[in-house]
């Protein structure tokens, strides 16, 4: 099944959801990042409020998504657009830590800090939000962030379940944000509903689908206003690594030249190596003096 995303009103409308499979995306990212269980269950997590986020906005916006906490995964960034594509990647990919029950110690991987969420809506300046990392968990950091920075009451849950031979074998999530003027009567059993709710890793086990966790929410009073496919998409191309090495001038590229010879540019998010030998860099030399 394609990774997917549904967005819906419930509770009479009184709350939106988004909800979200990303076995597959998660899958890609363990792949071609070379993360170890913890890094896979963060940059899962991460990836999958990313992919939900991107969903909450319009077409042409983008957002970039920044954890960055002291703890040995060193960090995370992510992209999401309202396309349904995303991408990230963590500091250090190599982190198993476990709490003495087996379970992922994410929240430990993570550390304390800081999320930063960036919004580049393409006609004016990028703004960016700021809000404290919780417990290292993701979803309890996020719902914070939306409740204390964006002004808007949300629960967030997002699980990743990786096996014993590290494969990511579920991943996914949902996102409730309760809108303005919600009654009393209706907070109180939106809150019920959501302590009701089995953990996230434990409905992914079943296979649920996000159809199926709306209506574990919200039962039968809920909308389906969307759906979109999900995927790990990157768009970055040679000619960016060009512009960018063009950037270091004419005589940082002779001595890169020089001293290596080559040039192996690496993109960090999808991690395609995109190599300039010596002709490429003189290339990017002659061109500097025309800039
Ligand atoms: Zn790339």
């Amino acid at each position: 099944m394609n990774d997917h995303l549904v967005k819906a009103y419930a509770f009479g409308d009184n709350v939106r959801v988004y909800a979200a499979t990303t076995t597959n995306l998660v899958e890609h990212a363990r792949t071609i990042h070379d993360l170890w269980p913890t890094s896979a269950a963060a940059l899962g997590r991460f990836l999958t409020v990313s992919a939900m986020m991107g969903a909450m906005y319009t077409k042409d916006q983008e957002l970039t998504l920044r954890v960055d906490g002291d703890g040995p995964i060193r960090g995370m960034v992510a992209t999401a657009n309202a396309h349904g594509e995303v991408r990230g990647y963590v500091g250090n990919p190599h982190v198993f830590l476990q709490y003495p029950s087996g379970k992922l110690d994410v929240g430990q991987a993570v550390g304390n800090g800081q999320i930063h969420v960036t919004k580049d809506v393409k006609i004016r300046d990028t703004f960016t939000s700021t809000a404290r990392i919780q417990s290292g968990e993701i979803g309890e950091d996020f719902a914070y962030y939306f409740t204390a920075s964006e002004q808007i009451p949300s629960a967030v849950g997002v699980g990743v379940v990786v096996t014993p031979d590290n494969r990511v074998a579920t991943a996914g999530g949902f996102i409730l944000q309760r809108m303005p003027g919600c009654p009393d009567d209706i907070i109180d059993t939106i809150e019920a509903a959501l302590k009701a709710l089995p953990p996230v890793s434990d409905m992914l086990k079943d296979g649920l689908a996000p159809e199926t966790i709306i209506k574990q929410l919200a039962g039968d009073d809920h909308r389906v206003l969307a759906s979109m496919d999900l995927a790990y998409a990157c768009d970055c191309s040679r000619e960016k690594f060009e512009r960018g090495l063009l950037t270091l001038g004419k005589k940082e590229l002779t001595s890169l030249r020089d001293e290596d010879g080559k040039i192996d540019t690496v993109c960090h998010f999808c991690a395609t190596v995109y190599p300039f030998d010596k002709a490429a860099i003189n290339r990017l030399i002659d061109e500097t003096d025309k800039a």
